[in-house]
């Protein structure tokens, strides 16, 4: 069964649940970390953005090490640009209320989890006049996601664990489908151990009783319609658009980006990046770690020359990653030459 969430992965490596279930039961890493599946190009627009002189370029603190082409936003930085980390997209609103005489960037990236929030900052900034702010938006979404997994040549999945935060915000009412059409059981989950295996719980007695549901383990955050103000902000001021996912390719009606009336707050459009060549890692096999089809530590480069403070890929920097979450919680599959202690292993520093 396939935990969809980064989050849960984390908590899943991090109190060794995998390996206290039977053999039977094998718990595969999904896509649901959105720093990992941030795609290159974007990354690399982001780092155009950020490196202009006008420009004060603000972030949630993980996106800062995710590899581009040939640099990160540290990097940026470390050359001059102003690039600032914030702890919420109304911080970079406030930054652009403060320096009229500068464009405000903030990158949106994220579920339908950090989706309302930042749609929100968007709306607020039309409401206060502030002209000077704008976002780099790439939003994702799950469905569409387990949808591309379930389509994969080589899917051995059998179950979902949905996202409990996604669900909170959006509810449980674009699940039901899927799992008819694909004839697996999708249990809503929550992130502590228990939570978590009380999903597991569930989605074994679907798959014995031969039964293909969506049910609700997490019903002190989620409820069937989610969040309702929430949503009316997204569809406000979002448009549902296709979306590529690092590593994965384009997944059909996978993401949001501002809608056309919201379209002058949008930083695509606002600068003019063009000539962007992107080139990933030849070694990194984070696309076929989003996909399940392969544990972080059975790709060569883990843990040696891919490492936390030396990402190769996106998945070994999040705190939500699954190639983090192995080398957070040491697991190494063997010993492995010159990692580094637990202590430094940190994915945020
Ligand atoms: S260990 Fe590093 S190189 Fe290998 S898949 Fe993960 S991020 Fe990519």
């Amino acid at each position: 069964m396939m935990e969809v969430c980064g989050g849960q992965t984390h908590s899943i490596i991090r109190h060794g649940i995998d390996q206290l279930l039977p053999e039977t039961i094998e718990l595969v890493h999904g896509p649901g970390c959105p720093v990992c599946v941030t795609p290159l190009e974007t990354i690399d627009r982001a780092l155009e953005i950020a490196s202009r002189p006008d420009v004060v370029f603000c972030s949630f603190g993980d996106m800062l090490r995710v590899p581009g082409t040939d640099r990160d936003l540290f990097r940026v930085r470390g050359a001059g640009g102003d690039v600032r980390v914030v702890y919420s997209p109304l911080d970079a609103l406030e930054i652009a209320r403060h320096n009229p005489d500068r464009e405000v960037v903030f990158f949106g990236v994220g579920f339908e989890t950090t989706a309302p929030a930042n749609a929100m900052t968007v709306h607020e900034a039309r409401r206060r006049g502030v002209r000077n702010f704008s976002m780099l938006v790439s939003h994702v979404r799950v469905p569409p996601a387990i949808e591309a997994v379930m389509r994969a040549p080589h899917c051995r999945i059998q179950a979902f664990l949905a996202a409990g935060h996604v669900c909170s915000v959006m509810g449980t009412a674009e699940y039901p489908g899927l799992a008819d059409r694909f004839e697996v059981p999708i249990v809503v989950t929550g992130f502590e151990p228990l939570d978590i295996l009380e999903g597991v719980r569930r989605t074994v007695r679907q798959l014995e009783r031969g039964e293909h549901r969506v049910e609700n383990a997490y019903p002190r955050a989620v409820r069937t319609s989610g969040n309702p103000a929430a949503r009316r902000m997204l569809e406000e001021v979002f448009e549902v658009t296709d979306r590529a996912w690092r590593g994965i390719g384009v997944i059909p009606d996978s993401g949001w980006r501002l809608s056309e009336a919201f379209r002058e707050y949008d930083a695509e459009h606002r600068f003019a990046v063009t000539g962007i060549t992107t080139r990933e890692s030849d070694e990194c096999r984070s696309g076929e770690v989003l996909q399940g089809l392969i544990k972080p530590n059975e790709c060569a480069a883990f843990g040696t020359r891919c490492t936390p403070r030396n990402p190769l890929g996106a998945t070994m920097v999040s705190s939500e990653g699954a190639c983090a979450a192995y080398h957070l919680y040491r697991r190494l599959g063997g010993p492995v030459p010159g990692s580094a202690p637990a202590k430094e292993a940190s994915p945020v520093g």
